[in-house]
């Protein structure tokens, strides 16, 4: 199948309220106007140096969206936040405040999602449920950031019951953070969980974002 193929068999089958991010890291520019001329709009790129280069070569399509979902340095926030409508991987405090000076200096609202640690492995990024709660407590201290909702990776696994018990972590403090509808917090209203193996279950646990990488574009030759 082509990246187009791909592109438009994803999105049919998708439920409506979910929306397509693809992850074109580790892909060409051509493989990402391919997708983009079959509708694509939103990309997502995990590396700072690779998102700069993709933006500067794809900066004729004024209609691509991108979001960044990679580990975020605070040394790098330049070549990132000037570029990016969503960054979706924010995983510690000390970001978040960078990213917060970086928005008050520029005069720019930066969107956010806050990534929760759900995985098993202690390797990968985020805050804890508890941690999420104190931040967003304290949501009036970010006047230049947007809180939109979660982000989460499930466990490595081929066991389809740890990945629901991760996805089901994510989705209860989603629904308990949407409910209580406290002020400052009318945008959060996004769901990322779910990639190549995991976007069907994600999508039971109410994902309104899943990121695609390998199903759209092929194997990533790292
Ligand atoms: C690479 C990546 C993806 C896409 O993974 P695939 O398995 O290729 O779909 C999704 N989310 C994050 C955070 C990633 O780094």
């Amino acid at each position: 199948m082509t990246v187009a193929e791909n592109i438009i068999k994803i999105t049919t089958e998708l439920p409506s309220t979910v929306k397509l991010v693809a992850v074109s890291k580790f892909h060409p520019v051509s493989a990402i106007l391919q997708a983009y001329y079959a509708g694509q709009r939103i990309f997502a790129e995990s590396r700072p140096q690779e998102l700069q280069a993709k933006v500067l070569q794809t900066a004729d399509y004024t209609d691509i969206q991108w979001h960044f979902i990679g580990h975020l340095q605070t040394n790098k926030l330049k070549m990132v936040l000037p570029h990016c409508a969503l960054v979706q991987s924010v995983d510690s405090l000390r970001l978040l405040e960078a990213i917060q000076s970086w928005g008050l200096a520029n005069s720019r609202v930066m969107n956010v999602l806050l990534e929760m640690h759900i995985a098993a492995e202690e390797s990968k990024q985020g805050f804890s449920s508890e941690e999420i709660l104190s931040v967003l407590g304290h949501c009036a201290d970010f006047p230049n950031v947007r809180f939109c909702g979660l982000m989460g990776m499930a466990t490595f696994t081929d066991d389809q019951a740890v990945i629901r018990c991760d996805f089901s972590k994510i989705c209860t403090l989603f629904n308990e953070i949407k409910s209580c509808s406290a002020t400052g917090l009318q945008d959060f209203t996004e769901l990322s969980i779910g990639m190549t193996d995991d976007y069907n279950i994600a999508v039971e646990y109410g994902a309104t974002m899943v990121r695609i990488g390998t199903k759209i574009f092929g194997e990533r030759n790292y």
